[in-house]
């Protein structure tokens, strides 16, 4: 059965996309099956890896809707190493269109459970915002991965997340839970950066990853080329980060 994580912080540019793509490579790297579902109307995900959102059709809109099944849609992303569920600016519509629909919290639920064997791992790169798209993350999560920078914000937003899971919870999915907390774009010089994170750890405990995305310039230039980081440059800090992100879940 595929475990179902959403990658979610209605933050905007904390680094989800970023994890959604480098650890879906890093995952498929350790012989795991993986489907990436691009939740996000940017469509960042299906660019990073390396599907074009301006021509490609149909997409995760398409499923939203009923109109389509997951397997008419997902497309083989990065050479085969994973599928990817792309999406692109239709997505925008669907939160309107969806209002009118039955059961619309629970459609990419319901979707996903015709290729529950068909995967391992399912990640859901979520939009920047607490809405019906991310919504729909949620319900078909079995567990939420929250990145987030270390800034004097970022432990603000987090308190709305924990209650929007909370109430996720009590409506929709009762035994969703966090998967864990990544610290991305991580600068260890930055005073601050190591302040938040020593909060972070003395709230969140062990929910805290150990491993920590540090900022790394090969990161932002991947997805210029459509693929992860460690097709990119293997050797990179930031390719070697999500490669341990992914041994730390897979021995969690
Ligand atoms: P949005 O909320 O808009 O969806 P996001 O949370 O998905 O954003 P990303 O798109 O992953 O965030 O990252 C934001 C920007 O920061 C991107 O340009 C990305 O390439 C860059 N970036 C992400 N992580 C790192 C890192 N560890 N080091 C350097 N740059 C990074
Ligand atoms: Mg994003």
């Amino acid at each position: 059965m595929a475990k179902i994580i959403a990658i979610t912080n209605q933050k905007g540019g904390v680094g989800k996309t970023t994890t959604s793509v480098n650890l879906s490579a890093s995952l498929a790297a350790s012989g795991k099956r993986v489907l990436l579902i691009d939740l996000d109307p940017q469509a960042n995900a299906t660019m990073g890896s390396g599907t074009d959102k301006r021509t490609i059709q149909p997409t995760v809109y398409h499923i939203l809707l009923g109109e389509k099944r997951i397997k008419e849609v997902s497309v083989n992303a990065t050479q085969g190493k994973y599928d990817l569920v792309p999406a692109n600016r239709d997505l925008a519509g669907a939160e309107v269109e969806m209002v009118e629909l039955d059961k619309r919290e629970t459609r990419l639920k319901a979707a996903l459970t015709e290729v529950n064997n068909d995967y391992d791992y399912v990640l859901i790169d979520c939009p920047p915002a607490l809405n019906l798209l991310t919504l729909n993350g949620l319900c078909a999560a079995h567990t939420v991965m929250i990145p987030m920078q270390c800034e004097y914000y970022a432990l603000e937003g987090l308190s709305d997340l924990v209650n929007t899971i909370k109430k996720v919870r009590v409506s929709f999915n009762p035994k969703l839970h966090i998967e864990g907390l990544l610290r991305t774009m991580f600068d260890p010089r930055n005073i601050l950066a190591q302040q938040v994170s020593e909060q972070l750890q003395k709230h969140f405990g062990n929910k805290v990853y150990q491993t920590i995305i540090p900022r790394n310039v090969r990161l932002a230039e991947a997805p210029g080329f459509g693929i992860p980081v460690m097709y990119h440059d293997k050797n990179s800090k930031g390719a070697q980060a999500y490669l341990a992100l992914a041994k730390e879940l897979l021995n969690a």
